[in-house]
C-alpha cells in the first residue's frame, strides 16, 4: 500500500447515499421518479426529464466491460505501488455505466464485452470500500 494519501471522495447532498450504500456492499441507481430514467452519477435532477424528483434502486451489479484501459503510470503517486490495473467503462444490466477499476490477478486479462460483477471494496484505501468489478465467476 502507497505511503502517499489517496484523495478523498466527493460526497455531496446528491451523492452521499450512493458513497455510504458502496461503504456497505451495495451499488445504488437514481431512478427519476417522474420519467422512470436509471442514471449514475448521482445528480441533482434526471438528465433526461430535468425532474428533480428522484429515487434510488439497488443495481444487481452485474454488466459488460464496454472500454478499459490498463494503467502502467499512475495519474496520483498514492496508486504508484499498484500499477499495473485496469479501469473499464461498465456498462451495468440495468443501462447506466460506471467507470470502475477491475481487480484480480491479470489486468491485461480484461476484454470488451468481459462479463462482470459489482464489489466493494477498500482497494489499499483506509478511507473504506468504493466500487470495484470482478470477473463474472470469480
Ligand atoms: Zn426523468
Amino acid at each position: 500500500m502507497s505511503e502517499t494519501p489517496r484523495p478523498g471522495r466527493l460526497s455531496t447532498p446528491a451523492t452521499a447515499p450512493y458513497w455510504q450504500a458502496a461503504a456497505r456492499g451495495r451499488l445504488l441507481l437514481q431512478q427519476c421518479l417522474h420519467c422512470g430514467h436509471t442514471q449514475l452519477y448521482p445528480r441533482t435532477l434526471c438528465v433526461r426529464c430535468w425532474s428533480e424528483d428522484l429515487g434510488w434502486q439497488e443495481s444487481a451489479g452485474e454488466g459488460a466491460v464496454k472500454t478499459f484501459t490498463v494503467i502502467e503510470v499512475p495519474g496520483h503517486p498514492a496508486w504508484r505501488a499498484e500499477v499495473p490495473y485496469a479501469i473499464a467503462l461498465v456498462e451495468l444490466d440495468e443501462g447506466p455505466c460506471l467507470l470502475a477499476g477491475i481487480l484480480g490477478p491479470d489486468p491485461y486479462d480484461v476484454a470488451v464485452g468481459l462479463r462482470v460483477r459489482f464489489v466493494a471494496d477498500s482497494g489499499g484505501d483506509p478511507a473504506g470500500p468504493i466500487p470495484f468489478f470482478v470477473r463474472d465467476g470469480s
